[in-house]
């Protein structure tokens, strides 16, 4: 199969049926290799707003300068180096849970929207290396060997930021991978699913939650990556990513629960309280605990961001601190505009940061991955500051009320009420559900999950997973006989307790998870959506409707054997989808 009869378009129509996986490695192998992105400032394209849908080559649409990514794709380079000594260690019995948890949050903060810092970046740069050399030592001592004349094994990093930039500029994403262009998208979807599988791993570990199978797969398949010869394996890779992450995601799931409890049914209030004000955004629920405590009993109110406002369902922290307040804002790519106007400090957590503007960098502090250059970033939890700015700052000067929303519906809650959702079912009372999950975004395009919801016929749910959902909680969509017709079942990083649903749901009725009266229509921005959505390929999960657009990292062919096999699709339109899914 030649490159131009698989076009993109044909994407939209299903291709042949019934091929495995391993059937289309001859088509993939044969394909034309691609020329490079040569004499660019960068090359990324790792993420949903890529420039031209194709790569960001001057500077990321991001913010990410080339410099930073450069040294970015440098500290990828490293990483591998690091994994391939771990994968060696594994052989011979030794397991540094220190380079595993290192491994993961420096992954972590190549994410799209983390790590903006080069100063940070050196760092772990250094530290990556310095990890190396330890389990190259421990290795030999252990009677292990080590493929030494790996030069991604004796790499020396240069002592300043522009030698480590002009060594990370002979390793991007083009250099170091296959010229055949099907297996290099192979690679990179394996880079991009490892980068979000680290970051639910790097979530879990904060809870002490983890698993050396996790850990395992993730050195052995990033050392996979200096490895070009495994051409066709490479798709093993990549659906074990899938299963591995959902691993990791249940352990994020077992952390969340077990240290705040399962989340309930919460009414949330979007306006303010007269006072003092801390904002926190991102994603950890660790982070929010800490600036709850350390902020009780001053007079502050808290507010969640973004993709916080899932925390509210979290009996241990909404209950146990009355000041956390409500939420204030709406999705990440809306901070400048938000947090310009937020009369309080604000503490950005994990991924999603953008360029802050003037009028807030003073405000405005990072913690855990996430880092912006000339933003103070803070450590061990301690956010003194935060609190200290927000008694400096002057707070709301009144009382304002908003509509609230109500978040809470993860899978305790909905599988609490199973008995009711399945009488519906079985009594047609309800006809479908719909997971509208997935990250939000600023293309005009994402306005199709807003308009999708609002054209769900009357007698089917909705269920919204991560920051998505905003579109969509201005819309009173009521309730069918009690049961609300739009249930949130929290932030991206819950995607496992929407699997729990649909897994239990699937049993309840004695059908596979495909054959449930339940359609996925998800939108993807970053890693952490590819990694999710692997899973849901792991799962076997078929018919997922995805956009806003495809990434621009998967070839036709690669996408074909994605259609083949899961009859993965693009969104359209919300009419004909509807029409498609409901007949
Ligand atoms: S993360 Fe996305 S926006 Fe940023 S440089 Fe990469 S592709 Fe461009």
């Amino acid at each position: 199969m030649s490159e131009k009869k698989l076009s993109r378009r044909s994407f939209i129509k299903k291709g042949t049926m019934g091929v495995a996986a391993t059937a289309i490695a001859p088509a993939i192998l044969a394909a034309t290799p691609a020329v490079a992105a040569k004499g660019k400032n960068m090359f990324c394209y790792q993420c949903e707003q890529t420039a031209m849908g194709k790569g960001c080559t001057y500077t990321g649409v991001c913010g990410k300068t080339p410099e930073v990514a450069a040294l970015q794709d440098l500290l990828i380079y490293t990483l591998k180096g690091l994994s391939l000594t771990a994968v060696s260690g594994k052989k011979v019995g030794v397991n540094d849970k220190n380079v595993n948890r290192f491994t993961c949050e420096a992954l972590f903060s190549t994410l799209t929207n983390v790590e903006f810092d080069p100063n940070r970046i050196e760092d772990l740069i250094h530290e990556t290396v310095q990890y190396r050399t330890a389990m190259i030592k421990k290795v030999k001592a252990a009677g292990g060997t080590i493929d030494m004349k790996n030069p991604a094994v004796t790499f020396k990093p240069k002592s300043s930021i522009s030698g480590l930039v002009k060594q990370g500029k002979k390793h991007g994403l083009m250099d170091d991978a296959s010229k055949n262009k099907d297996i290099r998208s192979l690679q990179h979807t394996l880079l991009f699913g490892l980068k979000g599988l680290a970051a639910y791993a790097n979530h879990a570990s904060e809870f002490g939650q983890e698993d050396d199978a996790v850990y395992e797969y993730v050195h052995r398949a990033l050392a996979s990556l200096l490895d070009y010869s495994l051409g066709m394996k490479y798709l093993n890779l990549v659906l074990e990513c899938g299963e591995k992450n959902l691993k990791a995601m249940e352990l994020l799931d077992a952390g969340n629960t077990t240290r705040f409890g399962h989340p309930i049914p919460t009414s949330v209030p979007r306006g303010y309280k007269k006072g003092k004000a801390i904002l926190v955004s991102g994603h950890d629920l660790i982070d929010l605990e800490a600036v709850l405590k350390q902020s009780e009993g001053k007079g502050i109110f808290v507010y969640t961001h973004g993709e916080m406002l899932a925390c509210h369902g979290y009996p241990k922290l909404k209950k146990k601190y009355p000041h956390l307040y409500g939420h204030y804002g709406s999705a990440w790519q809306y901070q400048k505009k938000e947090f310009a106007q937020f009369p309080g400090s604000i503490l950005m957590t994990t991924n999603c940061i953008q360029k802050p503007k003037r009028l807030y960098k003073k405000n405005i502090y990072t913690t855990g991955t996430v880092g912006w250059p000339g933003v103070k970033h803070l450590e061990n939890k301690n956010y003194k500051e935060v609190v200290d700015k927000a008694l400096d700052l002057p707070g709301f000067p009144e009382d304002v009320k908003k509509n609230d929303v109500m978040v809470g519906f993860a899978r305790n809650t909905v599988l609490g009420v199973a008995d009711k959702v399945i009488a519906g079912v079985k009594n047609k009372d309800i006809r479908h559900f719909f997971l509208i999950g997935g990250c939000d975004g600023v293309k005009k395009k994402r306005g199709y999950y807003l308009d999708f919801a609002k054209q769900v016929p009357k007698d089917c749910v909705i269920m919204t997973l991560a920051c998505g959902k905003h579109r969509l909680i201005d819309t009173n969509f009521g309730d069918i006989g009690g049961i609300p017709r739009l249930l949130d079942v929290g932030q991206c990083n819950d995607a496992h307790s929407a699997v729990q649903i649909a897994v239990e749901l699937s049993k309840a009725f004695k059908v596979s998870v495909n054959e449930l009266p339940l359609s996925f229509i998800l939108s993807w921005y970053e890693q952490k959506a590819v990694a999710i959505l692997l899973s849901l390929l792991h799962l076997g999960i078929k018919d997922i409707r995805l956009g806003p657009s495809l990434p621009a990292f998967i070839t036709p062919n690669v996408l074909k054997v994605l259609v083949d096999n899961y009859n993965i699709m693009p969104i359209t339109t919300p009419e004909k989808d509807i029409k498609a899914i409901l007949g």
